[in-house]
């Protein structure tokens, strides 16, 4: 690419008054280093404490630092949405406010992009999160990776540049339920990646609390893969073919009784069998309502066609061009 081209940044932030001030200094210097125009969009998911009084003053002293601020908090994913949403850049780059995709790498992530790279991602080499998140996030990813026909990378996360080619295509996909890492694969291009390690917090505490990840992960899996209907239809009928054979031992211990009592196997008074046969069966229902349930809920949500997310206010975005997605 021969302009150097603008860039926006795209920083979600929900109750991040603690860790904004080194944000804004840590990105600033970074910025700086860029030698092109840019933007920095930050997009406040609702927060509760001073996060949005911080934006609002650093959009006051410096105007290439945009916000939006959410009615509410309407997740992670959406304000990244949104971001995109309002993103003006030839290129976008989504970062955390935390520090842990650090601002010096975006330099790496440009310099694919400026060879031509439509989607540079940014794989985490070192993780420094909590054990157990961790290991749940290792275990997950894999699982994914082997349910879904996307390559999908198990070590990426939001971190990524994305052209703003991508951005559009992203934008013009109508579903509610956004899955950012699978929809950045599944728009395709030419992607590439670079590897960096990701440090601790830089201040403030997690905000993904367990409840929000396992909602992502849920997210991922049934957006993005058919798979657990077909495990749906497995489990049915893996329980049919035991209860066929079940049957058949039962009719072969009435008929030959003597000698299946020489080996203890006497036909017993069989309640035990029946409680396990009920609350197996049970289960196995259970598990496929269930699985129905997680697909039926999304197309609940889709049909309902509420809009993404509600704006309370925002500085430096052009509302009357980027009108939020039609409900
Ligand atoms: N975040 C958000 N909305 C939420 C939860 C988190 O915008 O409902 C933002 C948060 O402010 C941060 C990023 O998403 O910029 C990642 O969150 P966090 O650092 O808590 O996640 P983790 O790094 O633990 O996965
Ligand atoms: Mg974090």
């Amino acid at each position: 690419m021969a302009s150097p081209g603008k860039i926006s940044i795209i920083v979600p932030c929900f109750n991040e008054e603690a860790v904004l001030p080194v944000l804004f200094q840590n990105l600033g210097e970074v910025a700086a280093t860029w030698s092109a125009e840019y933007e920095i969009i930050c997009v406040d998911d609702g927060s509760s404490d001073r996060t949005w009084e911080l934006l609002k003053a650093k959009n006051a002293g410096d105007p290439r630092w945009h916000y939006v601020s959410f009615a509410r908090n309407f997740g992670h994913q959406i304000a990244v949405s949104a971001g995109l949403h309002f993103a003006t850049g030839d290129c976008v780059v989504i970062i955390d406010a935390d520090l842990q995709d650090p601002p010096d790498e975006i330099a790496h992530l440009l310099e694919k992009w400026r060879a031509g790279f439509e989607v540079v991602i940014a794989i985490r080499r070192e993780r420094h999160d909590p054990p157990v998140k961790k290991i749940l996030a290792w275990g997950f990813y894999r699982l994914l990776e082997k349910m879904t026909p996307l390559p999908m990378s198990p070590d990426a996360g939001d971190f990524c540049l994305l052209d703003k080619k991508v951005v559009a295509v992203m934008n013009s996909l109508p579903e509610r339920s956004r899955y950012l890492r699978g929809l950045r694969t599944w728009c395709g291009f030419r992607q590439t990646s670079i590897e960096f390690d990701r440090p601790a917090r830089a201040a403030g505490v997690a905000r993904y609390t367990f409840k929000k990840s396992f909602a992502l992960a849920m997210d991922g899996l049934f957006s993005f893969s058919a798979t657990p209907l077909r495990i749906a239809t497995y489990l049915g009928l893996w329980s049919s073919a035991f209860a066929f054979f079940g049957v058949v031992f039962t009719l072969a211990q009435k008929i030959f009784s003597t000698q299946f009592s020489k080996i203890g196997l006497a036909p017993g008074a069989g309640f035990p069998t029946i409680v396990i046969s009920i609350l197996f069966l049970g289960g196995v229902q259970l598990i496929c309502l269930g699985i129905l349930g997680e697909y039926i809920g999304r197309i609940y949500e889709e049909v309902k066609g509420r809009p993404l997310w509600v704006l309370r206010d925002s500085a430096g975005i052009n509302l009357q061009e980027k009108k939020p997605p039609a409900a």
